[in-house]
């Protein structure tokens, strides 16, 4: 008989894992509830959609999403597929078209014979079913207070937030100024809005005093580091600005200068109408934030067609209540993936779907597997979320800090990439006698 999953969330993670088990011939049942029902930051009916930026970050062979992206292609994840496939210019970001992405991830799972795309919210989990619950960081509230039940109440949270997106047709191109991302690079692919000091110090008071949509008292400040809003940094430091997000870089303008700050926008859709804002999330009112902006020399007419806006975002106290294999500890039918687990970021919650099918796959051939070492990236974010020392869960993304490889020293500055491309590979060897990974039965 064929075996069987239910799937809750056809997002990055519960796609992942969706392509995978199908492809292994298991019949899944991937339940999804965005047509009937959206949470505040989603668009469309597609699946895999990226709600925020639209890059899966470096592309760098000696950064740490480089080598998870790697991880990501050698497993054959649908996820980095769609997004070659849609890939538009974002200088070493892997910068994508949100739409193309996310209609290439419909596409392949509706198509997929092994898949049953179920629209509807689930609200009870059935304990009956091996299940993967990848519902997302906006799971609803009624499968939220059931999850909850299943963790003895203990549910996690944490704020973050998105940055608008602009038309391109609004911005006055004698104001502004085409460079890379960190430097003047003549074919460079981002715009840049340069700010004098004083101009500078305008904006940052605005910032300052803007208008923010009220948070509840137990919200407050639980930010997750690297997505705080801009108006948060700026009433912390004007230096952290002037290294993060208005940094000047390198980024000098056609007249050979260096402006005091910069302020940049790339590219988010493939036919080059839509720009969105590097690293300026945001909880500002929506018409604040277009008053604001307008400030910056070139938006004077700017037409926002996203406004940023900000969300808490839940996830599980996984040290706690999941096993290494992303199972739950007292309900071995019950995994979970994705960024409810602990993982932040898209390519660290597609990946962890990966993962997780891969369990599911060999708990359902009774088999017990090893993991990934934390010599790959995959292992160690792994590693890290099950962690039984991390008492109270913080989320994390991938970065270079969490791997344990030995020889740090190593002459090559691709070490770390290559080692976790060894370690991935001698996983995904070991799981060949029931998995198959990097073919397809679609
Ligand atoms: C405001 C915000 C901004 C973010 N910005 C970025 C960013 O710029 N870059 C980045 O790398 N990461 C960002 N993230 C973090 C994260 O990487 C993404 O949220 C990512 O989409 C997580 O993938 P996932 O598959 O775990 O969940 P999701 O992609 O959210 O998928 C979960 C799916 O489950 C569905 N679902 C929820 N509840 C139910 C239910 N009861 N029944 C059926 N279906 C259900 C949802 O509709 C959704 O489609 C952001 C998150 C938020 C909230």
């Amino acid at each position: 008989m064929q075996k069987e999953v239910n799937i809750i969330g056809a997002g990055l993670a519960g796609c992942e894992a969706a392509y995978l088990l199908a492809n292994n011939g298991v019949k899944v049942n991937l339940f999804e509830v965005k047509s009937l029902m959206k949470n505040d930051i989603q668009k469309t009916n597609d699946l895999g959609e990226l709600v925020c930026s639209n890059t899966l970050r470096s592309k760098s062979k000696k950064n740490a999403a480089g080598i998870l992206k790697n991880e990501m292609k050698l497993l054959n994840s649908l996820v980095l597929k769609a997004a070659l496939e849609n890939e538009i210019p974002g200088d070493d970001a892997l910068s994508v078209d949100r739409f193309g992405f996310s209609k290439y991830i419909t596409g392949k799972i509706k198509n997929h014979k092994n898949i049953n795309l179920i629209e509807q919210e689930v609200s009870e989990i059935d304990y009956t079913k091996v299940t993967i619950i990848a519902s997302g960081p906006l799971t609803t509230d009624k499968l939220g207070k059931n999850i909850e039940l299943m963790t003895g109440n203990e549910k996690l949270f944490f704020l973050d937030a998105s940055a608008p997106i602009i038309t391109k047709d609004s911005i006055d191109f004698n104001k502004v100024y085409w460079a890379s991302r960190h430097n003047d690079a003549k074919d460079g692919q981002y715009i840049c809005m340069p700010l004098n000091e004083e101009q500078f110090n305008a904006f940052v008071e605005e910032l300052k005093n803007a208008e923010t949509i009220k948070l509840k008292s137990f919200e407050k400040e639980i930010y997750f580091k690297g997505c705080q809003p801009i108006e948060q940094i700026a009433k912390t430091s004007k230096k952290v600005l002037l290294n993060g997000p208005l940094s000047p870089n390198n980024l000098i303008d056609e007249n050979g200068n260096t402006p005091f700050a910069v302020v940049q926008l790339r590219q988010d859709d493939a036919i080059d109408s839509l720009y969105n804002f590097v690293g300026f999330q945001t909880n500002i009112k929506w018409p604040e934030q277009k008053r604001i902006l307008q400030t910056l020399p070139g938006l004077e007419n700017l037409n926002i067609v996203r406004f940023g806006v900000m969300h808490k975002n839940y996830y599980i106290n996984s040290p706690k209540l999941l096993n290494r294999s992303l199972q739950v500890k007292r309900n071995k039918n019950i995994f979970f993936a994705g960024q409810i687990t602990g993982v932040e970021g898209y390519i660290e919650s597609a990946s962890s779907g990966i993962l997780t099918a891969i369990n599911v796959l060999a708990y359902l051939n009774n088999i017990k597997i090893e993991q990934p070492s934390r010599k790959s990236m995959l292992g160690a974010l792994n590693f890290y979320i099950t962690n039984p020392k991390h008492d109270k869960l913080k989320p994390m993304k991938c970065n270079l800090g969490i791997l344990d490889q030995q020889n740090k020293n190593a002459k090559s500055e691709f070490y770390s990439f290559d080692e976790s491309e060894r370690e991935i590979r001698r996983f995904i060897k070991g799981i060949n006698n029931f998995a198959k990974i990097g073919e397809s039965n679609e």
